[in-house]
């Protein structure tokens, strides 16, 4: 993954910023940083001779981080990266400024340290944070362009950290803990499943002011590992909002994420990761001299797979859940022939039955076959994101998809009877408005095919 803004942005910073290059090491690698998501744990306050304190550190994070759930099955989805960055001085500034507290907890300090981080940001005692962004982003432009998602590692004993833009923790009790908890926020925008205060909750993945079960974005999870709607609080603005579950790390540390917290950290997973990570052939990169032709997927699968593929040879299923196929003389057609294979993630982690955006993975090869064999083979990835919301609804519903290559796609509502209701078809980009207010009451299917291949089906509420 690659932030092409931010570095042009940090570039442009050079002129006023030294470029400084660090010592960089890989803490966890599963692939090529182009087809993962990028950890890359920064140092902070850490002495040029407490840098091997700090990659150990760092190994344990991400070793504690890789043993929970989402993350324990993605594992194979990310790559983590350490840069060595020293710091003049040892630990973090903690300026006893924090009102939330009576002052001093521990002594006033001031450390010299790189990012200058400080403890009591915006006078919360726990909030670890800095506000050098600019420093930040430089080190990440010099060392590591490629990341996902920083997380600064303050070298200090004080239970501390935040989440923003980079993620902040610091070594103390819970360490492992509130790094994740931060990532969280960071990385997957989750909200505080704790009271954050007033002016602080957002319509989000894990917050929201809806109390209607039926509407709740986490409605598909209501009554299912302890998923329910429960207010924040009892009075005042924290009554108003609501939280999916009682217990979850967004809450406290040392418990699991809730079901409807994982549900939004593998969607993430899903639209910034392809789980296709190469296939064969790529295009004219075949010897089509003689049969079979082998066609293969190399897919990133979770622990344990839950991908499901599905080939299509010229409209017809081909094969089912397999990660290679061969082709003879007498599977084609003279002419121009199409092979697609869909991949979706069928993960008991998400319910995407009737949720909101489904990410659909594919792959084409066009084959052109003559009397002297084949003529050529080329190939097309794709990826689509698919929406259809609101559901349910009375009235009007939106068709939209977003995808890695400009596609057209045909869309079908079928009753449950099986009757064909509506056919529409909506471009790449656009969002398409079905009228559906004549529809009767009831659950419908909308099928959603690239080319008369089925990518996937979202099924919707007529109320
Ligand atoms: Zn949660």
């Amino acid at each position: 993954m690659k932030h092409y803004l931010l570095y042009i942005l940090c570039l442009l910073n050079i002129s006023f910023i030294n470029a400084q290059i660090f010592d960089v090491e890989t803490i966890k690698a599963s692939g090529d940083n182009d087809k993962r998501i990028n950890l890359v744990i920064l140092s902070e306050g850490y002495q040029t001779s407490e840098l091997s304190k700090f990659i150990t550190d760092a190994t344990n994070f991400s070793n504690e981080m890789f043993t929970q759930s989402p993350f324990k099955e993605y594992t194979d989805y990310f790559n983590v990266y350490a840069i060595k960055v020293p710091s003049n001085e040892s630990g973090t500034d903690h300026p006893a400024t924090a009102t939330d507290v009576v002052e001093p907890v521990f002594p006033a300090t001031t450390k010299d340290t790189y990012f200058n981080t400080s403890f009591d940001t915006s006078g919360f005692h726990r909030l670890l944070y800095t506000y050098n962004s600019s420093l930040v982003y430089n080190v990440l432009a010099n060392n590591f362009p490629e990341y996902d998602q920083p997380i600064i590692l303050v070298n200090s004993s004080e239970y501390g950290g935040a989440g923003g833009p980079y993620a902040v923790s610091s070594t103390g009790s819970s360490a492992n803990e509130i790094a994740i908890h931060e990532l969280g926020h960071s990385l997957f925008n989750l909200r505080d499943e704790y009271y954050p205060g007033d002016g602080n909750l957002f319509e989000s993945i894990n917050a929201t002011k809806e109390t209607n079960s039926s509407l709740v974005r986490w409605k598909n999870w209501i009554g299912i590992n302890a998923v329910s709607i429960y207010p924040y609080g009892s009075s005042g603005e924290s009554a108003t909002w609501n939280r999916p579950h009682q217990s979850c790390k967004m809450r406290y540390l040392g418990v699991p994420f809730c079901s409807v917290c994982q549900e939004g950290i593998i969607e993430k997973i899903h639209s910034l990761v392809s789980p296709i990570d190469s296939y064969l052939p790529v295009s004219n990169s075949v010897n089509t001299s003689t049969y079979p032709i082998d066609f293969q997927l190399n897919l990133i699968k979770p622990i344990p797979n839950t991908l499901e593929s599905v080939w299509t040879l010229n409209a017809s299923n081909f094969a089912n859940d397999v990660d290679d196929i061969s082709i003879i003389d007498t599977d084609l057609n003279t002419g121009t022939n199409s092979l697609t294979v869909v991949v979706n993630d069928v993960s008991s982690f998400l319910k995407v039955d009737n949720h909101e955006t489904v990410h659909v993975y594919s792959v084409t090869w066009t084959i052109t076959k003559s009397a002297l064999g084949i003529d050529d083979i080329t190939s097309d990835q794709n990826s689509f994101e698919i929406t259809l919301y609101p559901n349910p609804s009375n009235r009007i519903i939106n068709l939209k998809i977003e995808s890695r290559n400009a596609v057209n796609l045909k869309v079908d509502i079928i009753s449950l009877d099986g009757k064909k209701i509506k056919s529409t078809k909506i471009s790449s980009y656009e969002t398409n408005e079905v009228d559906i207010s004549r529809f009767s009451q009831g659950i419908y299917i909308a099928n959603f095919y690239s080319n008369n291949i089925l990518l996937t089906s979202k099924r919707f509420v007529k109320n």
